[in-house]
């Protein structure tokens, strides 16, 4: 590269980062990620090693980043507040402690204090005569923000030291964050009120503590982790552990994930068992930060422009970047929500190219206002699905364009509809390919029709071999299909066969049950089938019709309507009816113990769970699976459950099985 392109693209770096870090320090509101300000720095940093001559005067690899907001008092740290060298890997780790033992011309071990690297922002607290004086950001490093107002709403903050001989002066330094939980509610509300929100739980810590009405700061949840000490007066400390078992002493709050550790290898075991917790911390911790403990050491390797000699911070891999949203399409699960999916410009984050984000639901969409063609952050934390964090609304094209989740099923085209009270909006085609596995596994179930033969893997097997696409595609299966699948012989083929046409022969309420309209389960199946007593007229029912059933609310009336104004499930329904089913009627219910809730727990004598469940059915009684103020009799049977316990609590009446059945026969 010829002299003048180097000085260009320094010059294009050192402006583009110092805007970055205007939007980070400044705005608490950036528009790329860390691990990509992080690489155009080192981009900046190997230029300005191999032409020192070209290196600005305002390039950002010579100061520590931020600044002091408008509106605030300034504070000049006695000492300055530095930021830390990184290293990528452990590779990287091992070239920091041969630097160590290199400057310090030390070939033994060199002993380190590792820590958790809290994923927020620096301060410090100035206490005079054992008194909190002043709070600060750290601003520049130099001169930082009087904070002090907001930092007494961190209720961890000591505002007197603890112990009857506090040194004459102490600063105290630490990382002052937001736990991950309070984030997400922060977020949460501003989305609902049309604000921006934070990209991560670091910019809400800083926007939270730096804001000139302290009101504001006390609604927002923040937390401080101390781990170092600026200048010191009346006290003499010689190590790193010393300082923070000190600062423990002195009432304040120290991080618990931090290990003295013998040579740089234990620093690495101590890393990856830190990696390992990392997803289940209740704050973000981005690495973590090994330091010389000698603070002897520590004093003769002194400071290197921006940053210490005997500190260097460990990162993590990088779980954000942002990136394009090239379309959003829908899928369909199989439980039949449509899923809008965000097609990204392929980015890598922390080694995996991701290319889709998960975008939940309308509401998601509407409240983080997405469109295609959006520039986004995009996260990758765990286990977690890829989503969507925010879009950076300064980078929205004009060709963007709004998206709403379609009104019918892209697969099978029924029409979609969203539950009241529910973000996810449905296929109601009862015969959508996305769900048929799943529809015609609860089909031929137990409970609803029975077909013996007929596990999972085999609905499975007949849907992929094409024999099934409907419910109604089960009855014209034939002996000689199956004998032509692999592992079906004469007379695993027959008994199949036959089974299904048993199956034929059913009450109206199972075969009810087995279409797997959502929230109709065995109980209103029943209800439904004896209110209506048939189908056609069932399928005629308006939503309002519905309603009006006892024991029948605006959930279950809503998904009943939507399915039967289906036409494809009309259809399906009225083909199903073709076949020859012989619907059987429902056992002649006695209604004395009609309304009345029973539960069940250990073990009767006489009968087994599923059979003194259907007596109590045969009697309008429902039986629920656990205790509430609801319920009117537990029948308690041997070995009885926490249900009993929970009885006895609540108070309500114990039956035993001799009681129960005298009640049932009744
Ligand atoms: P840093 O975050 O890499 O490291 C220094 C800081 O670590 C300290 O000041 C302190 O606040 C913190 N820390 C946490 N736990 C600590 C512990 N146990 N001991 C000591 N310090 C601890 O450096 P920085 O100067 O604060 O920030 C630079 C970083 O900010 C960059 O690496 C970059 O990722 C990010 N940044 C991002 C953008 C953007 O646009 N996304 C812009 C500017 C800076």
């Amino acid at each position: 590269m010829s002299t003048e392109k180097v000085k260009k693209e320094i010059e294009k770096l050192t402006k583009d980062l110092n805007y970055h870090s205007w939007r980070y320090y400044v705005l608490d509101d950036p528009e790329i990620s860390d691990a990509e300000y992080d690489e155009l720095f080192k981009k900046l940093e190997k230029l300005e090693k191999e032409f020192p001559q070209l290196k600005r005067s305002d390039s950002p690899t010579q100061k520590v980043g931020g600044v002091v907001l408008e509106g605030f008092e300034k504070v000049t740290h006695s000492i300055p507040m530095l930021s830390l060298a990184n290293a990528a890997n452990e590779e990287e780790a091992h070239e920091f402690d041969a630097r160590v033992k290199r400057f310090l011309d030390i070939k033994k071990d060199i002993e380190y204090i590792a820590e958790a690297k809290i994923d927020g922002l620096a301060i410090e607290l100035v206490y005079e005569e054992g008194k909190l004086h002043i709070g600060s950001t750290r601003g520049d490093g130099e001169v930082g923000e009087n904070i002090t107002e907001n930092i007494k709403t961190i209720k961890s903050i000591p505002l007197g030291l603890m112990g009857n001989n506090p040194p004459s002066i102490i600063e105290v330094r630490g990382e002052a964050f937001m736990h991950l939980k309070d984030f997400d509610q922060l977020n949460k509300k501003r989305a609902q009120a049309s604000e921006p929100i934070f990209a991560n739980s670091r910019n809400a810590a800083a926007g939270s503590l730096r804001q000139l009405d302290t009101k504001l700061t006390a609604q927002r949840p923040l937390s401080l982790f101390c781990y170092g000490v600026g200048r010191l007066e009346g006290k003499k400390l010689n190590t790193h552990f010393e300082t923070l078992e000190y600062l423990k002493k002195l009432g304040f709050k120290t991080n618990p994930l931090s290990k003295k550790c013998k040579n740089i290898e234990e620093v690495i075991s101590f890393y990856k068992g830190i990696l390992k917790k990392r997803d289940d911390l209740p704050y973000e911790i981005d690495g973590i930060v090994i330091k010389v403990n000698d603070l002897h050491l520590q004093e003769e390797l002194g400071t290197i422009s921006r940053r210490p000699r005997w500190a260097v911070a460990l990162k993590f891999e990088a779980r954000q970047s942002t990136t394009v949203i090239e379309d959003i399409q829908v899928q369909v699960g199989r439980t039949g929500a449509l899923t809008p999916v965000a097609y990204l410009k392929p980015v890598n984050i922390g080694g995996v190219v991701v290319k889709r984000a998960s975008l939940h639901n309308q509401d998601e969409i509407d409240k983080k206002d997405i469109h295609i063609g959006d520039t986004v952050f995009v996260e990758r934390a765990g286990d977690v699905i890829p989503y969507v964090v925010k879009v950076i609304p300064g980078k929205r094209s004009k060709n963007s364009k709004k998206f709403k989740i379609p009104s019918t099923c892209p697969v099978c085209g029924a029409h979609a509809y969203r539950e009241e009270e529910e973000a996810v909006v449905r296929c109601s085609g009862v015969g959508c390919p996305a769900k048929l596995k799943e529809a015609v596994s609860h089909f031929v179930s137990r409970n609803a029709l029975n077909i013996d033969g007929f596990g999972e893997k085999n609905v499975d097997h007949f849907i992929d071999a094409g024999l099934i696409q409907s419910f109604s595609d089960i009855y014209k299966i034939k002996k000689a299909d199956l004998l032509k699948l692999e592992r079906w012989g004469e007379k695993s083929a027959s008994n199949l066969i036959e089974a299904i046409e048993k199956s034929k022969k059913q009450t109206l309420d199972r075969f009810l049950y087995a279409l797997g309209i959502r929230f109709v389960g065995e109980h209103t199946a029943k209800i439904l089938v004896q209110h209506f007593g048939s189908l056609e007229k069932m399928m005629k029912a308006s939503y309002e019709e519905l309603l009006e059933i006892y024991e029948v609310g605006p959930k279950v009336a809503q998904s009943v309507s939507e399915f039967f104004k289906e036409k494809k499930n009309r259809d399906e329904v009225l083909k199903l009816l073709k076949i020859g089913f012989q619907f059987l009627s429902l056992k002649k219910t006695s209604s004395h113990l009609q309304g009345t809730i029973f539960v069940l727990t250990g073990t009767l004598n006489s009968l087994s769970r599923g059979e003194a469940k259907k007596l109590l059915e045969a009697c309008g009684a429902r039986v629920s699976g656990s205790v509430s103020k609801m319920t009117d009799f537990v029948v308690v049977g041997a070995l009885p459950g926490s249900n009993y316990d929970k009885a006895k609590e609540l108070g309500v009446a114990v039956l035993s099985e001799e009681e129960f059945l005298k009640k049932v026969k009744k």
